[in-house]
C-alpha cells in the first residue's frame, strides 16, 4: 500500500540578545561556570517579577516579518505549567494564544520545484535549565534558564523528508541572515521537533501523528524523517495500530525510541501570565522593523543572478551561508566587471573543496576576499595558468601568504615566451614517436597527449592555449 507522509515542524532558536528573557543576566550562559549567570528573578525566588527583554520581542518580530508573518496588535504571555525538574518555576513563560507573528509562510525549493510552506506561529518563550545526568542522579546548570527561545511552528504541509530538510536549511538560513540566532544546531541553539504521520495515497484522513525529538543536524532531521514513515506504514501493514506518542531518534542506531505517550495541550493548564501585562506592538515601530530588514536569502540569490549573470543553481549555493555570500560579492568588487562568473567557480569549485576536506567555515579562511581576487587578477591575465593556481590557491590555504608571493618564490610565472614553449614542445615530440604516428594516423587524442607532455615538463607553467597552437604547428597539423 503507498502511503503520503504528513510532516510539521517545530523550530525553537535562542535569541542573540545579551541578557535573558524576563532578568538582566548574561544570555551567553555557556560561557560561564555552571550557576553563575543567575538572579532571584532565573532562580524563581518568592516575590520577583519578571521584565520583558525589549531585544527579543524586536527579534522576534524581524523573523516574523521575514516568514511573511502578520503580527497583531497585541501580544501577551501566559503560563505553561508542567511539573518538570528544568523549570525553576514549576511553569514556564511562553505564548499561548497571542503569539507575535500569525500566518506567515516560506518557500522552499525541494524536488526541482518551489513550494510555499505555511508558517501558522512564531512566538517567544524561556528556555529551560539544563540537566546534566550522570548515571542515578543528575545536575543542574541554570545558567541557560530564562534565555530568550523563539519558537516557529510550520502547519502540517511537507511532504517529504527531504523537503523537511529544505525547509529548515531554508528557515535556518533566514535566521542567520537575520542575525538573530547563531542557530547553531551543534550546541542546541537551533533544535527541531517533528510531527510525522502518514496516511494512504490519495486519503484526506489522518492517522496520528508521532513527534519525534533529539535531531541534532539536518541529516538527522532527514533521516529520522524516513525512517519513521517507513516504520509506521510496516506497523499498518502488520496491522498494527499508530497511537499519538513521542518519539526519539537515537543517532548511533540510526532508529526513533518511544519515549512517552503525547501530553494534549490540556495538560498544561495554560492561562495569561498574571506578573505581565499585555503588550501593544505598535504600528511605527513595526513598519521602522520592517524597513530595517537585511536582504533575505531568496532575494540576494535572484539579485545575484540577474546583477551578476550567474546561473540560478550557483547563486542557491552562494546565498546559502550569508558568509559565503558576502565573501562572493567582496571578491567581485575588487575585480574589473564581468568577472563574477569567475569568482563563482573558483568558490565553489576549488576553494569550497579546500574548506570542506579541511572542515573550515569560510569566517575562519586565511585566505581574504582581497587575496583571493588577487590571485584571480594573476590567472586573468595570464601571469600564471590555470593549473598553476590551483597549487597557488591551496598554498594561500595553508600558509595565509598572498598569491604574488607564492608565484615569486616557486618561479610560477606562466611561460607565455613562444620560442620558450617551442623548444619544450620540440624536445617532448622527439621524445615521443608513438604518439606523433598516432596523431598523423588520424588520431586526434595523440594531440592531446603531446600537450599534457609539454604541460608536465613546464610544472604546468605553459600557457596551455599556446602549447595546444604550437604543438599543432610543429606536427605539421591546421
Ligand atoms: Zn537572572
Amino acid at each position: 500500500m503507498a502511503y503520503e507522509i504528513v510532516i510539521g515542524l517545530e523550530v525553537h532558536t535562542q535569541l542573540l540578545t545579551r541578557s535573558k528573557m524576563f532578568c538582566s543576566c548574561s544570555a551567553d550562559y555557556a560561557s560561564a561556570p555552571p550557576n553563575t549567570y543567575v538572579c532571584p528573578v532565573c532562580l524563581a525566588m518568592p516575590g520577583v517579577l519578571p521584565v520583558i527583554n525589549e531585544k527579543a520581542i524586536e527579534y522576534t518580530v524581524m523573523t516574523a516579518l521575514a516568514l511573511n508573518c502578520t503580527i497583531p496588535e497585541y501580544t501577551k504571555f501566559d503560563r505553561k505549567n508542567y511539573f518538570y525538574p528544568d523549570l525553576m518555576k514549576g511553569y514556564q513563560i511562553s505564548q499561548y494564544d497571542s503569539p507575535v507573528g500569525k500566518r506567515g509562510w516560506l518557500t522552499v525549493d525541494s524536488d526541482g520545484g518551489k513550494k510555499r510552506i505555511n508558517i501558522t506561529r512564531v512566538h517567544l518563550e524561556e528556555d529551560t535549565a539544563k540537566l546534566l545526568h550522570r548515571g542515578d542522579y543528575s545536575l543542574i546548570d541554570v545558567n541557560r534558564s530564562g534565555v530568550p527561545l523563539m519558537e516557529i511552528v510550520s502547519e502540517p504541509e511537507i511532504s517529504s523528508p527531504a523537503e523537511a530538510r529544505d525547509y529548515l536549511i531554508m528557515l535556518h538560513n533566514i535566521l542567520r541572515y537575520l542575525g538573530v540566532s547563531t542557530a547553531n544546531m551543534e550546541e542546541g541553539s537551533f533544535r527541531c521537533d517533528a510531527n510525522i504521520s502518514i496516511r494512504p495515497a490519495n486519503s484526506k484522513k489522518l492517522l496520528p501523528k508521532v513527534e519525534v525529538k533529539n535531531m541534532n543536524s539536518f541529516k538527522a532531521v532527514y533521516q529520522a524523517m524516513e525512517y519513521e514513515a517507513k516504520r509506521q506504514g510496516k506497523l499498518l501493514e502488520e496491522g498494527g495500530e499508530l497511537v499519538q506518542e513521542t518519539r526519539g531518534w537515537v543517532e548511533e542506531s540510526g532508529t526513533t525510541v518511544l519515549q512517552r505517550t503525547k501530553e494534549y495541550a490540556e495538560d498544561y493548564r495554560y492561562f495569561p501570565e498574571p506578573d505581565l501585562s499585555p503588550l501593544v506592538l505598535d504600528r511605527t515601530w513595526i513598519e521602522e522593523i520592517r524597513a530595517g530588514l537585511p536582504e533575505l536569502p531568496e532575494a540576494r540569490r535572484d539579485r545575484f543572478v540577474t546583477e551578476y549573470g550567474i546561473s540560478l543553481y550557483d547563486a542557491n549555493i552562494l546565498t546559502a551561508s550569508r558568509a559565503m555570500a558576502n565573501y562572493f560579492e567582496n571578491c567581485v568588487r575588487q575585480m574589473v566587471p564581468g568577472k563574477a562568473k569567475m569568482v563563482s567557480n573558483w568558490l565553489l569549485g576549488d576553494f569550497s573543496r579546500l574548506l570542506n576536506t579541511t572542515n573550515t567555515i569560510i569566517e575562519n579562511a586565511r585566505i581574504s576576499p582581497k587575496h583571493l581576487s588577487d590571485m584571480l587578477v594573476l590567472v586573468d591575465n595570464g601571469t600564471i595558468s590555470g593549473p598553476t593556481a590551483k597549487a597557488v590557491l591551496e598554498e594561500m590555504f595553508q600558509t595565509g601568504k598572498e598569491a604574488s608571493e607564492i608565484v615569486t618564490e616557486r618561479r610560477l610565472s606562466q611561460i607565455s615566451n613562444a620560442g620558450e614553449i617551442r623548444e619544450v614542445v620540440r624536445q617532448v615530440i622527439a621524445g615521443n614517436a608513438g604518439a606523433v604516428a598516432d596523431y598523423t594516423s588520424g588520431k586526434q587524442q595523440a594531440l592531446t597527449f603531446i600537450v599534457g607532455q609539454v604541460m608536465k615538463a613546464t610544472r604546468g607553467r605553459a600557457n596551455p592555449a599556446m602549447v595546444r597552437e604550437i604543438v599543432t604547428q610543429e606536427l605539421g597539423g591546421k
